[in-house]
């Protein structure tokens, strides 16, 4: 893909997001990132929740973007923003959403990307003092990944009070004294920091989503040109081996344009035509 070699890209991100999200961008479409420097996102919600955030994670990614066109005066703009959640299927699991925009204003294209991220760190714990927490620290990844202490009970004065960018167990042991101090119950709540930079898990997600988005904006329509072709949804029906039955598995991929209504269907790039039958609401009920 030719038309974005060396042009510039405002990416408005504050928490060192580029280094998951340029080398795909660079390699697939030779283009460039700028940084509007000085630019304040979490004004638009922030993980600590200092600043609710008021709009969906689509648009304030769609914000963000914008403003980070505004900001350069560039006409190309990329953003992403990941929100932390139970699994929307298996409500016990942590999972990740995480969308990427990238906007090019000349040609009117608002081209999405988005991830589910089954791996993910996001948990909280509320903890008296650190020997309470040490199977759970490993297994949230600190100190490489990063931690947020605060009071679970405020006390008066100390709804503010908040502690991250902990580098050791010495410096979190503190964090939880401090916050177990100003709490009423005399407890610290502790939860994974999910700011890009200081959770490599979710840096690892934003690389796999830059990947998907960079082969989607170099990927073209097959009928006006347009780039952004790439898959919109499956549709289910995959016949079941046994019986012909279509169960709920994938059987064909339904691709799409950005730019105008052209739509394809293709089978299962797997390949695989039939079901296995324990699929089958026939066969296994
Ligand atoms: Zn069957
Ligand atoms: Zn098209």
């Amino acid at each position: 893909m030719e038309c974005y070699l060396g042009c510039k890209v405002a990416l408005a991100t504050m928490h060192g997001k580029e280094r998951a999200i340029a080398r795909p961008f660079r390699s697939l479409l030779g283009l460039e990132f700028e940084l509007p420097r000085g630019l304040d996102t979490d004004q638009l919600g922030s993980f600590d929740g200092r600043v609710p955030r008021t709009l969906g994670a689509e648009q304030a990614c769609l914000h963000k973007a914008r403003l980070g066109m505004e900001t350069l005066g560039l006409p190309l703009g990329l953003a992403s923003e990941g929100s932390f959640g139970p699994h929307p299927g298996m409500p016990f699991l942590a999972a990740g959403l995480e969308v990427m925009v990238f906007l090019d204003q000349e040609r009117g294209l608002e081209i999405w990307e988005r991830l589910i991220a089954r791996r993910t760190n996001f948990n909280h714990r509320c903890a008296g003092e650190l020997a309470e927490l040490e199977g759970w620290l490993t297994q949230v990844g600190f100190p490489a990944h990063g931690l947020i202490v605060r009071p679970e009970h405020p006390c008066r004065g100390a709804e503010t009070l908040l502690f991250k960018d902990l580098p050791d167990h010495q410096q979190l042991n503190g964090a939880i004294a401090a916050a177990a101090a100003a709490s009423s119950n005399g407890r610290a709540q502790v939860e994974t920091d999910m700011r890009a930079h200081r959770n490599p898990t979710r840096m690892e997600s934003l690389r796999v989503l830059a990947t998907r988005l960079a082969s989607r904006i170099a990927s073209a329509c097959p009928s006006c040109g347009a780039q952004g072709w790439g898959r919109l949804d499956v549709v289910p029906g995959l016949p079941c081996i046994w019986c012909g039955m279509p169960t709920t598995l994938t059987k064909r991929e339904r691709f799409g344009c950005v730019s105008c209504s052209h739509t394809e269907e293709h089978p299962r790039p797997d390949g695989l035509t039939e079901a296995d039958p324990q699929h089958c609401p026939l066969c296994n009920p």
